[in-house]
């Protein structure tokens, strides 16, 4: 045993469907955008060359069915529901022929958002940080592997606040694919088990106080809950 200063939580992880074992995440990586519809909401357009990235720490993720509390310094906390891929192989600079095999499941997840920092930043041109990886913020359901989920072709996404539904699509919007997703970040980092990708959000994001109870859900998937508390 190593001797530390101090103790660390343990690794964050997930539940798998059918399993006793469960996913320990490594990293977090979300795709910005990959929704026509919206890119548009937000007043932004789509690049179809190519993906881009941000990231959220493990340190801030929370599992499904928690409540958190309402982040300091937003007065505008947007939901993001979004299909999270969960890796099982390593992969580095992947052909997207290949890209599936590094695949181990799905899940749902939200990418929770101080969506006025957010703003703040595109506006200076400084990064998303505060925006985006807000404690708290990446929020997951339990993860099905690929084989039981199937193959990805249209299943519906949606989220509910408070029993009113608010995003409503299908993973066949998707900009870039899983694969082509997973070949062009496998050209960036030298991916790895434990590594998740959420993949973007539909159009209908929008902001909750303290009291709402969020739903997300796919097709095929366990779905994804939230309640937002008071703030902290
Ligand atoms: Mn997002």
């Amino acid at each position: 045993m190593t001797d530390l200063l101090f103790p660390l939580p343990q690794p964050f992880s997930l539940p798998v469907q059918g399993q006793t074992a469960r996913y320990p995440l490594f990293r977090i990586f979300c795709v910005g955008r990959n929704y026509a519809a919206h890119a548009a909401e937000m007043g932004q357009e789509v690049d179809r060359e190519a993906p881009f990235y941000f990231t959220k720490s493990v340190a801030h993720a929370v599992g499904s069915g928690t409540t958190q509390p309402y982040p300091s310094r937003t007065d505008n906390y947007h939901f993001e529901m979004e299909f999270a891929v969960t890796l099982g192989a390593e992969a580095w600079q992947l052909s997207e022929d290949r890209a599936m095999e590094a695949v181990h499941g799905y899940c749902c997840a939200l990418d929770m958002t101080r969506r006025d920092l957010q703003g703040q930043a595109k506006d200076r041109g400084r990064p998303w940080d505060t925006g985006k990886d807000v404690e708290g913020s990446a929020v997951f359901g339990p993860v099905t592997a690929a084989a039981a989920f199937g193959p990805i072709d249209g299943q519906r996404i949606r989220l509910s606040v408070n029993g009113a539904v608010r995003q409503d699509g299908t993973l066949a919007e998707l900009i870039h694919s899983v694969p082509a997703i997973i070949a062009d970040l496998s050209g960036l980092y030298h991916l790895r088990p434990g590594d998740v990708i959420m993949t973007g959000t539909p159009a209908g994001v929008g902001p909750v106080r303290p009291g709402d109870v969020l739903e997300g859900s796919v097709d095929g998937l366990d779905p994804v809950h939230l309640t937002i508390g008071e703030p902290a």
